[in-house]
């Protein structure tokens, strides 16, 4: 940069604090899309209120003390696509806390596969279609019968298949019900808490279509994209040293140390819009309504939540409300069992849908070395997850004891090794209400036009998983972006 253009720089950017001096946005919800608006909108010296109505912020990103040990409750990793998450984590001084999942423990294992029981997940596959369905390890699961008739998938001609816009269709017309029952909807029910026939293939792997075009058949076209992954940075996840729950503890300080305040047990009923443009935040109150002023709302909640709030002032949203999302319960075990000792199951088990009451499982000690080191030896963190878009949690009604006593056999099951109520040392169940995974057939056009009706309305914005998609790696970089968007319209509302 010139002298001249770093001169330009500085008097803009004093300009915009000028024009932030007096100026608030208040954001609503507190999960990891909210603080990260919220952050942005404070860099610039606008005055940033997050309100968030449970009693503490992070949304989905849960760190808490079972047993002694500090553990996720909640999202446990991110991926690297991107570098936007890492990026964060770099400007909150957290980068060098990163740390990768172990990699002794081997692949995570899928459970419930007929006449088969648990086998490793085989390698090589993309949502669990395989490459090869020759190769051992796919054989183990699908069997000769199944690897034969998947292999006609090279035989018959690309033309039949077109643009299918089910995962589930494409993979049964391609390669067959043994592999979409044992190897794909384990994943999808574990990743996305959906049926494949519901996962549009477009969206859940980007690439898939053209790519089956290319190689003339699906596995041909898995060989071809998971060859390029393999090259292609950013494939992998990542987690945080002491838990995701530092970066939300890190945010709430960036924002407070900027000027701004993170209010909590504090669910906001609704927002008004004033003649002049700017807007009321409403918040009910033991004998009053408290009504928060403000230039600009972003709404940071999931999505039914954004919805109603939205509807008042966006006419179209009311009409494209979908489905609610699925509810997912995770259960979080500390048990003594030296059996574990030996990660039986790698670093966590997919089952095979209707095979168990819980649908995945994850042995955080075998996946995370900094959990490991805090577990004194023979303690092992497990975490079972209940819930998809098919199925109520099989743990709703339950007490959270009774919840623990029945992950807990769930665990055993999936693992293949007793666990006792004696050899529980502690638990903690914790639900969360997820938004209509990006990838469901339709998603990505209801989103569109929500977000196009929320431009519309003045200084208004929205983030989150329901509009950017499920993850952080997702969830962030939108963020970002719609900060910029709504502070702009506020600092240069008056020029309008
Ligand atoms: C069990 C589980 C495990 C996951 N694991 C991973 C993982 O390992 N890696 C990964 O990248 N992603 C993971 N995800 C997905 C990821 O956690 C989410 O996509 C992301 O955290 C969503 O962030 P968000 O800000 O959009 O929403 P949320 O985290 O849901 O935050 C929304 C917030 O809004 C608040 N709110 C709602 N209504 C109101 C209101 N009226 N007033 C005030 N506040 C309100 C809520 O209380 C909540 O705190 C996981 C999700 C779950 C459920």
């Amino acid at each position: 940069m010139s002298e001249s253009e770093s001169d330009d720089a500085a008097y803009d950017l004093a300009e915009l604090h000028e024009r932030a001096a007096g100026r608030r946005i208040v954001v609503v919800g507190a999960g990891i899309g909210g603080l990260v608006t919220a952050l942005e909108i404070a860099k610039l010296g606008i005055q940033v209120t997050v309100i968030e109505a449970a009693a503490r912020a992070g949304g989905a990103i849960r760190s808490a003390e079972v047993a002694g040990l500090p553990l996720d409750l909640g999202a446990e990793s991110f991926a690297t696509r991107g570098g936007h998450v890492a990026k964060i984590l770099d400007e909150l001084g957290l980068s060098g806390d990163i740390v990768d999942p172990g990699t002794g423990a081997g692949g995570a294992w899928i459970a419930g596969i007929p006449g088969v029981g648990a086998a490793p997940i085989p390698s090589g596959g993309i949502l669990g279609i395989p490459a090869n369905p020759f190769a051992e390890d796919v054989r183990r699961i699908i069997g000769w019968r199944g690897a034969w008739r998947a292999y006609l998938d090279r035989i018959r001609p690309v033309l039949t298949i077109g643009h299918v816009r089910s995962l589930g269709e494409l993979v049964s017309s391609r390669v067959g019900r043994r592999v979409l029952d044992r190897l794909v909807a384990p994943v999808t029910t574990g990743v996305y808490s959906s049926s494949p026939d519901r996962i549009d293939p477009d969206l859940a792997v980007p690439g898939l279509n053209p790519a089956i075009t290319r190689a003339g058949s699906l596995t041909g076209a898995v060989l071809a994209l998971s060859q390029e992954r393999k090259t292609a940075p950013g494939g992998a996840v990542r987690g945080i040293r002491g838990g995701m729950g530092r970066l939300v503890d890190a945010l709430v300080s960036a924002i407070e140390e900027s000027g701004g305040e993170v209010r909590t047990s504090a669910p906001v009923s609704r927002i008004e819009n004033q003649d002049d443009g700017s807007w009321r935040v409403a918040l009910p109150g033991d004998e009053a309504e408290e009504l928060v002023e403000a230039d600009g709302v972003i709404l940071a909640t999931e999505e039914s939540s954004a919805r109603e709030l939205l509807a008042p002032h966006v006419a179209e949203l009311d009409a494209e409300a979908p489905a609610p999302g699925p509810v997912v319960t995770v259960v979080t075990l500390v048990v003594e069992s030296a059996a574990l000792d030996a990660k039986p199951r790698g670093t966590g088990v997919l089952t095979v849908p209707g095979s168990h009451r819980a649908k995945a499982l994850t042995h955080t000690t075998a996946k995370w070395q900094w959990v490991a080191e805090q577990a004194e030896p023979g303690v092992h963190a497990l975490r079972v997850s209940f819930g998809s878009a098919a199925e109520d949690p099989a743990t709703d009604g339950l007490e959270d004891e009774e919840a623990a006593v029945l992950a807990l056999e769930e665990a055993s099951a999936m693992l293949g090794v007793e666990l006792s109520r004696a050899q529980l040392r502690g638990h903690r169940v914790e639900r969360f209400a997820q938004s209509q995974p990006a990838s469901t057939i339709g998603q990505a056009e209801t989103t569109r036009v929500a977000r196009d009706a929320i431009r519309r309305a003045p200084r208004l914005g929205a983030v989150g998983a329901w509009l950017a998609g499920t993850g952080l790696a997702q969830v962030v970089p939108d963020a970002v972006e719609e900060a910029d968007r709504v502070r702009r319209a506020v600092l240069f509302a008056s020029d309008d």
